[in-house]
Order: C-alpha cells, then sequence, then structure tokens
C-alpha cells in the first residue's frame, strides 16, 4: 500500500480554506470516473446493437471492458460477438442483452484473442451458448490465456474472481465462412489475424453491417503485439474497404466508416511498415529506426504515447522476420 502524506496541522487549515472548491470539484470528478461499468447496447441497425466500451486502459472500474461488444437478433436466438473479459463483466453483459431482448443467446463469437474477446466466455458457456471463434485464434488463446488472467488480477482484484479461460467449441478454419440463424446470415471473414492470431470479422450482408474486431480502432491508437502481423492486418482492412460497410462497428471506438478506419488504423499501419521497411534494408537499427519515424499525425489518437513506441519497434522486428 502506497503511504499518503497528509500536510501539517498548521497547514492543513490554510489548504482547506483555499482548496476547498478545487477539492470539491476534484472529488465529483473521481465520483464521475469512478462510476461502475454500464453495459449497453445502442442500435446500429435493425436488429443490431453495440456496446462502445472504454477507450482508454483496462481498469477496474471497466472491469477490462475496454472494448467494443456487439449483439444481433434473429428469430432464432441471439447472438453476441465477444463476451467480455471475465466471469462478472459478462454476467452484466447478459443483463444487458436481456434489456434489448428475451431471446436466448444462442452463440458467442470470439472476434480474437485478446482477453475482452473470449475471458467471459465460461459465463456464456453456462447459460448454454455455444462459443465460436476462428481456428487460428485456439494456439493464442492456449498460449497466452493465464497471463492475461493473471494481468486482469492484478488490475481488477476481486472483480476478476470466477473467470476462467474457456476456449471456443466450435472452430471456423477457413478465410470466408457462412453460418445462418434464423434466415439471419453471418459472413466470417480471417486473413491470417492481425492484432492478434485469430482476428475474425462479422459480416452481416443483410444489414451491411460489419463487426470488424480488433482490425479496426478508431478514436484511440491501435496496438501491435508481439503476436499482431501488421502485414496480414493490411490484408484485412483491404477486406473492410471491399465490403463497404454501411455501419461499421470497430472494435475500439465509436461506431464508425471505412474513411475514419482508413485515418485511425490503415493510414498508421501505412506508415509504419514504409518507414520500417526502408529501415531494415538501410541496415538502419531499430533504435534509430523507431526515433526517425515521424508518429505527429497518428498522436491526436487516444493512448497514442504509450503505444506509440512499442507499435514502431514491433513493426520493425516483424519486418526484419519477412
Ligand atoms: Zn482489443
Amino acid at each position: 500500500m502506497p503511504t499518503i502524506k497528509t500536510p501539517r496541522p498548521t497547514l492543513r487549515a490554510t489548504l482547506r480554506a483555499t482548496l476547498a472548491p478545487a477539492l470539491a470539484l476534484g472529488l465529483a470528478l473521481a465520483a464521475f470516473a469512478a462510476q461502475a461499468l454500464d453495459v449497453r447496447f445502442q442500435r446500429v441497425a435493425e436488429g443490431v446493437y453495440a456496446h462502445i466500451g472504454d477507450t482508454g486502459g483496462r481498469t477496474a472500474d471497466n472491469e477490462g471492458l475496454n472494448a467494443n461488444i456487439g449483439l444481433v437478433l434473429t428469430p432464432a436466438g441471439a447472438v453476441l460477438v465477444d463476451s467480455g473479459a471475465t466471469w462478472q463483466s459478462a454476467r452484466k453483459i447478459h443483463e444487458a442483452v436481456k434489456a434489448v431482448t428475451p431471446l436466448p443467446l444462442k452463440w458467442v463469437v470470439n472476434t480474437g484473442g485478446q482477453d475482452h474477446r473470449w475471458l467471459g466466455n465460461g459465463w456464456f458457456a453456462a447459460q448454454g451458448a455455444e462459443l465460436i471463434a476462428h481456428a487460428s485464434a485456439r494456439p493464442d488463446m492456449v498460449n497466452r490465456g493465464n497471463d492475461q488472467l493473471q494481468a486482469l488480477k492484478a488490475t481488477l482484484g476481486a472483480k476478476a474472481d470466477g473467470t476462467v479461460p474457456m476456449l471456443p467449441t466450435r472452430l471456423l478454419a477457413g478465410s470466408d465462412e457462412r453460418l445462418e440463424l434464423g434466415g439471419v446470415v453471418f459472413e466470417f471473414k480471417h486473413r491470417g489475424g492481425a492484432h492478434t492470431p485469430g482476428d475474425l470479422m462479422v459480416w452481416l450482408p443483410q444489414r451491411r453491417v460489419l463487426f470488424s474486431g480488433d482490425v479496426v480502432y478508431v478514436d484511440r491508437m491501435l496496438g501491435v503485439l508481439p503476436v499482431s502481423s501488421t502485414k496480414r492486418w493490411l490484408d484485412s482492412l483491404a477486406v473492410v474497404e471491399q465490403l463497404a460497410p454501411a455501419v461499421l462497428v470497430p472494435g475500439h471506438g465509436r461506431v464508425t466508416d471505412v474513411a475514419t478506419a482508413r485515418a485511425d488504423s490503415q493510414a498508421l499501419l501505412l506508415a509504419l511498415r514504409a518507414h520500417m521497411k526502408k529501415a531494415v534494408d538501410d541496415g538502419t537499427d531499430v533504435g534509430a529506426a523507431v526515433k526517425s519515424f515521424d508518429a505527429a499525425p497518428f498522436m491526436r489518437l487516444l493512448n497514442a504515447a504509450e503505444l506509440m513506441p512499442g507499435n514502431a519497434s514491433r513493426t520493425y522486428l516483424e519486418i526484419e522476420r519477412e
């Protein structure tokens, strides 16, 4: 526990008098920031909903649900796109589903191997939902599941209690797969991974809605991880362009369009890859290459200061391996 130092008594009275209004405001803001996780689905098309998660990092307040979640209604049942990061937040997601529809949840799709895409699976499996993911997500989940859970426990404390990494039970193997439920068509697009190896996009051709998972980040900066592939990420973004969705629900950030996805995700990956390709070809070392990357056009994105150095160095290392 960190020691909180208090001012000496003589000083304290002075401070109380001068800082009272500021303290009151600070407390009000703290109360606002400390609001409990509120999962709410907004309608984005007929029978299609999205919960837009926090765009900052994982905190105890957001219960690790700093990502978007999707919901699709069909006459034969509901389909959830991503299950949240924990058992307890999955229950809150389920409550939010019940506020929209009395339909049972038939399927839960995991659009990738990042914690908030699948660590809530246990709750939904216990409710009888089938867990669907791309086959490439499974080894990533096996490799990283326990580490992800330990990291969440460190941040969330008791709010992570009850969570167990539960793997998807129905695996999609191809790059383009199609399933139907109650007459609603679900197309699944996988281009070899993006942010994580199992990154899967869910396309609803009848509504022209795309749930991009972590292929598209808007408002905030995307994260290049050791398991990411910026090359295949761009292949996945090419699919977004081809589909030309009427509604694009990104993995992170507000409901958006292709032009914004281009500006906030694709442009960064293109710039990083072009810069790092030249650096590797010229024999520039990673430190110098990271330093000379012009990140200025992307610093407007949330979390950029924390993520930019890692994004740059990992892109360099990936290109070095190519
Ligand atoms: Zn994510």
